[in-house]
């Protein structure tokens, strides 16, 4: 199942939806009746993305008689609504490891090291947007870089997690855009201004998606090719980064997990379209304003 989060002219609140070709089924009547109504305290996470695992057999029986709407008319959010926590894996590619020590437009100043160093960083949830809602270059004078990333959903929370047991906690796949001022600040500030954390263009459920690698995970800017990579080229693979980053912090039904981008990390500008696709999620488009 592809499942949506999107908003459209007339139809009031952040919509939910399955994605069925060119068109959406808007199921956000099943999910409402099924969610518990907010009360303080929350629980930790997002609320439906927790309830999933029951909920998808309810979505794909509603999806039948719900209505329908175009995908090109409507405005895709960020599969995730609530994300506890965006936790992302630095320098996880060789090559891009390589680029990272050869450029100097990207290293601009510390050693460059790879993941088993590095380990892992946290993103501000407050940089999360959706395709249709596109990058802000909020820093012109200083050079702002696409990162295409293989991006997951916690499902099934735990702290702990085995690497064998890795993959069981996921809910679901997204494409991921890091979005980056180069720089020498610390990461977590230069990666999370925002708008600089893309997810989307819908969540892909771990049966429908299959094992993270192979997979092969591209991106253009306007049409000119920049990254094209594949994920068997992983230094830590995706269950690592599960394992290690639960060994760190609890993980809450909800948390994001970027996994890294490859090689061929460019600047972009205002105005620019970011197209950026990996095999079996799909593709989409995300531009770039002032
Ligand atoms: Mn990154």
């Amino acid at each position: 199942m592809k499942l949506c989060r999107f908003e459209a002219p007339g139809l009031g609140d952040p919509r939910v939806g399955v994605v069925l070709g060119a068109e959406i089924a808007d199921v956000t009547e099943t999910v409402a009746e099924a969610l518990p109504a907010a009360r303080w305290p929350l629980p930790p996470g997002d609320m439906l993305i927790a309830a999933l695992g029951d909920l998808a057999p309810r979505l794909e029986a509603a999806e039948k008689g719900a209505p329908r709407v175009k995908r090109t008319a409507v405005r895709l959010l960020s599969p995730v609504a609530n994300p506890g926590k965006v936790v992302a894996a630095p320098v996880n590619y060789a090559k891009h490891l390589d680029e990272s020590r050869a450029d100097k437009g990207i290293n601009q100043g510390d050693e460059v090291r790879p993941i088993d160093k590095y380990r892992l960083f946290l993103k501000a949830t407050s940089s999360v947007v959706g395709c249709d809602e596109g990058v802000e270059v909020r820093m012109p004078d200083r050079r702002t870089d696409h990162e295409v990333e293989l991006a997951l959903v916690i499902g099934r929370g735990g702290r702990d997690i085995a690497e064998g047991d890795a993959l069981g906690h996921v809910a679901g796949w997204m494409i991921g855009l890091d979005m980056t001022i180069r720089g020498t600040e610390d990461r977590s500030y230069r990666k999370s201004l925002d708008t600089f954390t893309v997810l989307g263009p819908w969540l892909v459920t771990p049966d429908e998606f299959g094992p993270p690698a192979p997979k092969a995970l591209s991106l253009n800017v306007g049409d000119e090719p920049r990254q094209a990579a594949n994920t068997r080229d992983l230094i830590w693979p995706v269950e690592k980064i599960i394992s290690v980053a639960s060994h760190a912090y609890t993980l809450h039904p909800g948390d994001v997990i970027l996994t890294g981008t490859p090689e061929g990390v460019g600047p972009v500008a205002p105005g620019d379209a970011i197209h950026a696709e990996i095999e079996g999620i799909g593709a989409m488009r995300v531009d770039v304003r002032a």
